[in-house]
């Protein structure tokens, strides 16, 4: 999926389940890339006001969370902002910033509800021509859910799938103990945390500015986009890490949630059945009241709830 991958199993079938978890995981990704020929998503794309196409029931499964986060974001998730985020991808991958009518075409193509989805039927139909969905904010959470699957169905006893950051932990760690999840230092070295927390069965999802980014005049401008703006996300976070049941939901809720900033981002979070951990842009470190006990600020500062 463009990123690095990570698959740790022990267990009697570790080797089986795990090359298992990588196959699946490329079958997810061969569903829902906008690159990939003939994925789900880029047959969406293609027939955008031309035609319905098939879905997989994966596809179908992530499309319907998409539009529900959408709906529970207001608007602050919106997987069809596809044209504004190429537009973004093509502004960081050349360091130059998007020209504002360059910015205004790529605004007027999304529209959430011109997603028309028939899960009965396994047909969805992108009913605006030009309109592209993008599942970068989402699709991984749903891989790792997956490949935590394969993991069940071998019996492992303890599994980790780490998919760009991804998390999902199966079990306790080998040793009988919780996992610890590092959460990064915005500003440090990849690999550098700030703090650690501890999991047992959950996804672990980090949403943040620092993973893909250029700066011109000053001021910075990465790969979470608000959709209302058309603008990189500022909201006073720097990152926001999801913990939750199921990447899928972690996955979402953690793009959102970066969008929202720290009260409408709790708030999803909380209505989401979902926990997290937020870094402010002044260094202030907040978490969700259960993970108070399971959240260790390794540099030692404060950590407020909220
Ligand atoms: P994540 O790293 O999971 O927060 O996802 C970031 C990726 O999600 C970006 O690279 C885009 O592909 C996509 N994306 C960016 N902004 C949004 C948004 N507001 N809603 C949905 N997807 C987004
Ligand atoms: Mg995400």
């Amino acid at each position: 999926m463009g990123t690095h991958l990570v698959v740790k199993a022990w267990g009697e079938q570790a080797r089986k389940a795990a090359t298992g978890a990588l196959k699946e995981i490329r079958r997810i990704e061969g569903l829902m890339s906008a690159f990939r020929r003939f994925s789900d998503v880029y047959r969406l794309n293609r027939h955008a006001g031309v035609s319905p196409v098939r879905i997989s029931p994966d596809t179908m499964k992530v499309l319907e969370y998409a539009v529900e986060v959408s709906r529970m974001s207001l608007g602050a998730f919106d997987i069809t902002a596809g044209p504004l985020i190429s537009l973004w991808r093509r502004s960081i991958a050349s360091s130059a910033l998007p020209g504002a009518s360059m910015l205004d075409a790529a605004m007027a193509f999304k529209d959430i509800f011109s997603l028309k989805l028939q899960p009965d039927k396994g047909r969805g139909y992108l009913s605006g021509r030009g309109q592209t969905i993008d599942l970068g904010g989402i699709a991984k959470g749903y891989a790792a859910d997956k490949a935590t699957e394969v993991f069940r169905r071998f019996g492992l006893r303890s599994g980790l799938i780490d998919i760009g950051g991804n998390i999902a932990v199966y079990g306790f760690r080998e040793d009988g103990r919780p996992w610890h999840i590092g959460v990064q230092s915005p500003d440090g070295e990849r690999g550098e945390v700030l703090g650690v927390v501890e999991v047992v069965d959950k996804a672990v999802v980090t949403s943040g500015d620092y993973e893909r980014f250029f700066e011109t005049g000053g001021e910075k401008y990465h790969h979470i986009i608000d959709p209302r703006t058309g603008y990189p996300a500022r909201s006073g976070l720097r990152s926001v890490t999801v913990v939750a049941d199921h990447g899928l939901a972690a996955d979402a809720v953690s793009t959102a949630a970066f969008v929202l900033g720290l009260d409408g981002g709790a708030e999803l979070i909380r209505r989401a059945g979902a926990d997290a951990i937020f870094v402010m842009e002044d260094g202030g470190i907040y978490v969700t009241r259960a993970l108070l006990g399971a959240f260790r600020h390794v540099t030692g500062g404060v950590v407020k709830t909220i």
